[in-house]
């Protein structure tokens, strides 16, 4: 179709007054149902499996049944493990609070090492904390190791992002090599920590579950046990904003956070807890659960993908192909993606915004769209692909 036949389609779309959310990457209605029956069951008893009354106060760094199931999902001793309450960017706020609150880090000179495009939310806390923003390439295997390499040689380099395991917004699964090479690399600050943010560990929803490296075995190898702070998180297993979250790590990383947990609180929220500990038991009971919101998730990534190999077709345009986790990945011909976004707005389909996948909102190439289409029932997903893809074309068209 010439540019003249798209821009009639996007003016017949646009008067149907469509107003769908694809913005945030968030679990839809019938998935959060699967947990109705945990949510809703009443706790017989409130006793922990070490006498701990999850009533009252105490148990700072979890109970142990709950311990035991962080402790399998992140390959980690249960001493390593350390229990939170509903939210893992917030513990991993947290954890750079401290480490500039303890002087471990000086806040005026730290910079961190953002591999992008990745998470926003990873690095809007960076930009609180007045942390200068390191950017550097995602590939499918991880970031680009060579130019991490070289960043980390800087002293003032107090860090890095890592999503593991299905990236957002790509859904890339770090290799072993990419494993190996962090956690042997030399680091210039003597406090270099990488924020390990294993979001997805269980969200596949084709082929096998991925099994990479444990960072933390792989850092100890090295003696650099220190090195990883790992966070993992029920919110896209059981409840969001209602689940359950732990960080894991090793060394003087684990004795810096203990110690501020301890002054922080007089215990998390040990009934919630208690209540996930019972209804998931383990690993295995994560996994068969994880594999319900698989069925859910499967045909509309599916969808995605199969309406995406069509209308992409002379665009220039490409997108990933995750087997699990929330996102999707497209790239566009440089300088479209804020067009796409706008186009889409204008007809009533809201993506998240142009950029937000890098440090600072810069995408230099301004290439970059995460789309999200979880949250939509599978009607509003051919609806908002319908705008998306045809705004993919016109932009395509007008700045080729
Ligand atoms: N990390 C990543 C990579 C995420 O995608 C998300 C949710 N979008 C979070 C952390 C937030 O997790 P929580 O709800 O435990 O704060």
């Amino acid at each position: 179709m010439d540019l003249k036949g798209l821009l009639e389609k996007y003016e017949a779309i646009k008067a149907k007054n469509l107003k769908i959310d694809a913005t945030r990457g968030k679990p839809n209605a019938q998935q959060v149902a699967l947990c109705d029956e945990m949510v809703n069951a009443p706790l017989d008893d409130f006793i922990a499996e070490d006498g701990t009354d999850v009533r009252n106060y105490g148990g700072n760094d979890g109970i142990p049944e709950m311990k035991r199931i962080f402790a399998e999902l992140l390959g980690v001793e249960i001493s390593e493990v350390i229990v939170g309450g509903n939210s893992s960017l917030n513990m991993m706020f947290d954890c750079i609070a401290t480490m500039i609150l303890d002087k471990h880090w000086d806040a005026s000179r730290a910079k961190f090492i953002c591999p992008a495009p990745g998470y926003d939310r990873h690095f809007a806390v960076c930009e609180y904390f007045g942390i200068k923003m390191l950017t550097v390439p995602m590939t499918p295997e991880g970031p680009d190791m060579n130019a991490v390499k070289e960043l980390v040689s800087d002293p003032d380099v107090v860090g890095m992002w890592c999503v593991p395991v299905f990236s957002n917004p790509q859904g890339y699964v770090y290799s072993d090599e990419t494993i190996r090479r962090l956690a042997a690399m030399p680091a210039a600050h003597p406090a270099f920590k990488i924020l390990w943010d294993d979001a997805y560990p269980v969200h596949y929803f084709s082929g096998k579950r991925p099994t990479p490296l444990n960072i933390l075995n792989e850092c100890r190898k090295n003696n650099n046990e220190s090195r990883p702070i790992m966070f993992t998180s029920f919110s896209k297993i059981s409840v969001a904003g209602a689940g359950i979250v732990c960080m894991a790590a090793a060394g003087e990383s684990q004795a810096i956070l203990r110690k501020r947990i301890f002054m922080q609180t007089i215990g998390p929220d040990k009934i919630n807890q208690l209540r996930h500990a019972r209804y998931f038991k383990n690993v295995k009971g994560v996994e068969s659960h994880m594999q319900k919101h698989a069925e859910i998730l499967r045909p509309k990534f599916e969808r995605v993908i199969e309406i995406f190999s069509k209308e992409f077709y002379g665009t220039g345009a490409t997108f990933t192909t995750p087997k699990g986790g929330y996102f999707i990945s497209i790239e566009t011909p440089p300088g479209c993606a804020k067009h796409v976004r706008q186009l889409c707005k204008d007809a009533g389909v809201l993506i998240t915004e142009a950029g937000a996948t890098f440090p600072y909102g810069n995408d230099p190439s301004d290439s970059n769209i995460r789309f999200a289409p979880t949250y939509l029932s599978i009607e509003e997903l051919e609806q908002a692909l319908e705008v998306f893809c045809l705004a993919v074309q016109i932009a395509a068209a007008e700045h080729s």
